[in-house]
């Protein structure tokens, strides 16, 4: 077993790495502890301690719809947005839908992308959206691929790499059209821009707590037909916890969690700041590295999210030449490879920039001196990795 207690953290760790996930707030600790110890009883069961649970439960349902400015009876607890968005695909497959065409983008989360795979091995017909060089959705593509026959549109609002933000109200109006549900993983955009579900007009979304400071294991699923008018059979069979939308004792505590995390979401004059921070970090990082590029540059981006490559740097050198920096390089390792993120390559990235890419992510509790310490340390990491080339 290991001790918790002799958990350290490095002097000089700069954590900035928030889309991966962020650290709990304090407060939402706090509101979670009663519900792991005396407050533990099983939401489901009709005695004190259970209707206890319960009642948190519901409440925080009630909170949780004022935030997002939906209904209550439209919002479904899950374990994060990989079950979400894969509940999703599965409910669709299961509805033995004639319009078999299944429309999703080919920069989506990994949940997502992998669902749409899995139900092309059993016939679904799959078209990938292709992006401009900017990383957004090709809307004209878009419109010829969407079709008759296509059953289910499946978008991100903002992707987790580079931060672009996609056109999803347009999209939801060509599924529309053609009588396709249109799902979207709003995960990266939660707390980082204003939206709204109603206006955008997707039929389901998918949002997860650990990527706004709150816990691991507690995610939302938003479904705009409630559960009566659900167009698909429900996917998973077990009780009838969240209404039979997914069956499981309910993760009291992640519930709290999350919600206090919701409460706690960060106002415009935070969001400004934030994006001030990233847009300095970014001015002072072109300036010692000229040939340095921003991945979507021109394109919507979220205030927190940098990506860039920098040419003649791959990307894992770099990490080991910044211990104490927690950054992300957006490369997957595939049978012992080393690939350049699939996201870059998508924007059009030839393998090698795709190899040199690093994502900077903050969060509200990032300060201007860690960018500071992160613009030094990738800067010096560069130097070094350049001088051993040359
Ligand atoms: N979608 C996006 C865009 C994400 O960034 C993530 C988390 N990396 C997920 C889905 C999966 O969320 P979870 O960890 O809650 O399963």
């Amino acid at each position: 077993m290991s001790d918790v207690s002799s958990v350290k953290i490095p002097e000089g760790l700069v954590y900035l790495d928030n889309n991966a996930t962020t650290a709990c707030f304090p407060e939402v600790i706090a509101a979670m502890e009663p519900y792991w110890s005396v407050a533990f009883g099983n939401a489901s069961s009709s005695h004190y301690a259970g209707r206890l649970a319960g009642r948190v439960v519901e409440s925080s349902r009630t909170t949780i719809a004022t935030v997002l400015a939906v209904d209550p009876g439209q919002i479904f607890f899950t374990s994060g947005a990989t079950e979400g968005n894969n509940w999703i695909f599965q409910a669709f497959a299961d509805s033995k839908t004639t319009s078999r065409h299944i429309v999703v983008s080919a920069i989506e989360h990994k949940s997502v992308l992998n669902a749409a795979k899995r139900l092309e091995k059993f016939g679904f017909d799959v078209s990938f959206l292709p992006v401009t060089s900017d990383g957004v959705v090709d809307l004209n593509v878009a419109h010829e691929v969407i079709r008759t026959g296509t059953g289910l549109v499946s978008v991100q609002l903002a992707n987790n790499e580079t931060g672009v933000i996609q056109p999803i109200q347009k999209l939801v109006e060509m599924a529309h059209s053609v009588g396709a549900f249109f799902h979207c993983d709003a995960v990266q955009a939660l707390g980082k821009m204003s939206f709204s579900l109603t206006e955008l007009g997707v039929d389901s979304a998918t949002f997860s707590a650990h990527k706004i400071h709150g816990p691991k294991g507690i995610g939302i699923l938003y479904l705009h037909s409630g559960v009566n008018q659900f167009p698909f059979p429900l996917p998973l069979a077990g009780g009838e916890q969240e209404r039979g939308i997914r069956p499981g004792t309910v993760n009291t505590p992640g519930i709290v969690g999350l919600t206090k995390a919701m409460e706690m979401l960060p106002d415009k004059l935070a969001l400004d700041a934030m994006c001030a921070r990233r847009d300095r970090f970014e001015t002072v990082l072109l300036a010692a590295i000229p040939d340095a590029r921003i991945n979507g540059a021109n394109a919507e981006r979220l205030p927190n999210t940098t990506n860039i490559v920098i040419p003649g740097c791959e990307s894992g050198m770099m990490l080991a030449n910044m211990p104490l920096l927690c950054i992300s390089n957006g490369s997957a390792c595939n049978s012992g490879v080393m690939e350049g993120s699939f996201v870059l390559r998508q924007m059009g990235l030839d393998e090698f920039k795709a190899s040199s890419a690093l994502r900077i992510s903050q969060s509200t509790l990032t300060s201007d001196m860690e960018m500071q310490s992160a613009v030094d340390m990738i800067v010096s990491a560069a130097i070094h990795i350049r001088n051993l080339e040359s």
